[in-house]
């Protein structure tokens, strides 16, 4: 499989060169997987392979014709991405059917009906589909109707957050978490496009600490960042856990961000990822297979005396990241998530 960058999916690239090959790829998709392992990616790869005029054999973009080009450019007519506006919590109605202006006469909905410019087909991408919300009813005609040769990707996390008519609408498709030897392939690669080689033990160490997430490994080559990491999963070990501590740690590595949201948030979100991953080996007693990061796997073992305390701390985590989500208040999310770990620890210890 030659995807350009796109590492670890090769089943999932395979289904849609089968489908392409018989004439059946589908009209809505929807894909769901952790953050950071490529799937929007992997829709955009797959965009330009669709909207390519000259396909390789596997459903690889020829990286040469006019269509490429533009894809490449990201200027493809027929190629439509849109996703949540960093500063709102849902994906605006507007993006979707157009202003109250224009609707229905601008939009992603609006633009998919239109004829293709270049080829057959036109393919829309919608981001961050986890953030719908009341955009989602605009949506639905448009699922559940494609104009012929259209094909329109949801890209989300999890199929628990999409509405069930939408849910009903696409065709689900599954992304897993990339295993660490891809992630650290994809790293490496980057180091070298950016000439700026980064050297093999940090490699390794960043590749088996993001969990399967590229967007988590690219964030841990910040040395800052991998540090708290490391101090999160200390302090997490300790008992009983001070949840006020932990708290005024985590605030002053968020602060060291900047006053910009989009880097505060990514800080507090991968110290809610690496905690999360804790308390899911300890909740489901898979300790055993985080051996590969020996810090990780000492932080779990300490919950493991109480699986409800950590399955109580697993639901505080999501919810926590849900908040984050949503844009919620950064130091509220960090105050409201440090009490709850305190609360299952104390369960423990009685
Ligand atoms: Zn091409």
């Amino acid at each position: 499989m030659a995807w350009e960058g796109i590492e670890g999916h090769d089943a999932i690239a395979e289904r849609f060169v089968a489908a392409e090959a018989n004439g059946r790829v589908a009209g809505a998709y929807l894909f769901v997987g952790p953050p950071g392992v490529g799937k929007g990616a992997f829709a955009l790869a797959l965009g330009r392979s669709l909207t390519c005029q000259a396909p390789q054999p596997g459903l690889v973009a020829c990286g040469r014709c006019g269509s490429c080009v533009q894809a490449q450019a990201g200027s493809h007519p027929d190629i439509d991405v849109v996703r949540k506006p960093d500063e709102r919590s849902t994906i605006p109605i507007d993006l979707l059917i157009g202003d109250t202006a224009h609707r229905m006469r601008e939009g992603l909905c609006w633009r998919i009906l239109l004829r293709p410019s270049v080829g057959e087909r036109k393919v829309a991408v919608i981001m961050d589909a986890d953030h719908l919300d009341e955009a989602a009813n605009c949506l639905l005609k448009t699922l559940e109707e494609p104009p012929l040769g259209a094909v329109i990707i949801l890209v989300g996390t999890s199929i628990e957050r999409q509405l069930p008519t939408i849910r009903s609408r696409c065709q689900l498709i599954r992304f897993a978490p990339l295993p660490a030897e891809k992630v650290r392939l994809v790293l490496e690669r980057e180091s070298h496009a950016a000439d700026s080689p980064v050297d093999a033990a940090t490699l390794d160490a960043c590749s088996r600490a993001a969990g399967g997430s590229l967007s988590r490994a690219r964030l841990l080559l910040d040395p800052e960042i991998t540090a708290f990491r490391g101090r999160l999963l200390e302090l997490l070990s300790r008992h009983p856990l001070h949840g006020v501590d932990l708290a005024r740690e985590l605030i002053a590595f968020v602060d060291a961000a900047g006053k910009e949201a989009p880097p505060r948030r990514a800080r507090l979100r991968i110290v809610l990822e690496s905690a999360l991953e804790v308390f899911r080996a300890a909740a489901t007693g898979a300790v055993g297979r985080a051996t590969g990061d020996p810090e990780l796997a000492r932080a779990a073992q300490a919950w493991t005396a109480n699986v409800d305390a950590a399955l109580a701390a697993v639901d505080g985590t999501l919810d926590a990241l849900g908040y984050v989500d949503r844009n919620a208040h950064i130091s509220v999310v960090i105050d409201a998530w440090t009490a709850i770990l305190e609360e299952p620890r104390l369960a423990r210890l009685s």
